[in-house]
């Protein structure tokens, strides 16, 4: 135990084997960036999705979205939180009576139900989000047709990704 975890009164703690205040490591991930388009895995029409971290423990993920046009998420339920912060353009939902616009940070509760458009006054939108779990693909009435979760997503990623060139082994150095 180093000695800023036994300031901070965490001995107590030791016998777990999680990182303790000042022991948890930093990491940067740059190996690709935006403007490599290889990065970019079809979601559905005009939607496209870059994975930044996978987290297997504890079934979660975090990825940037990108629309255009008449891009469109299909209405799903989240049965975890979701967080969001907009980068770019606008967005909102089917089901919502806001429009998300560059700077602006959504919190989402477990239990969500919504069908991610682009706004078409913008036309455009990337997002940063943080699925924190599944995401279960339901019809009008909210019956399942469909989910996603962290190991699909890798799953998908990485057929992609030995397809088009970048390499599966790019989705193993996101997981932690
Ligand atoms: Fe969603």
């Amino acid at each position: 135990m180093n000695e800023m975890a036994k300031l901070a009164g965490f001995e107590h703690v030791q016998h777990l084997s999680i990182p303790l205040p000042g022991e948890a490591s930093q990491e940067i991930f740059h190996e690709c960036d935006d403007e490599d388009e290889r990065v970019w895995m079809p979601l559905a029409d005009n939607v496209w999705i870059r994975p930044l971290l996978f987290n297997v423990v504890q079934g979660a993920w975090c990825n940037v979205v990108k629309a255009e046009g008449e891009g469109v998420v299909g209405r799903h339920r989240h049965p975890a939180p979701v967080l969001g912060y907009t980068l770019k353009g606008a967005w909102g939902y089917l089901e919502g009576d806001w429009i998300a616009r560059p700077g602006d940070f959504i919190y989402e509760p477990a239990g969500e139900t919504h069908t991610l458009v682009v706004h078409p006054e913008a036309g455009h939108m990337k997002t940063l989000f943080h699925n924190m779990g599944p995401i279960l693909y339901v019809d009008e009435n909210g019956g399942q047709i469909g989910y996603e979760d962290v190991f699909t997503r890798i799953a998908a990623y990485k057929k992609h990704y030995a397809g088009n060139g970048l390499g599966a082994d790019y989705v193993d150095r996101l997981c932690r």
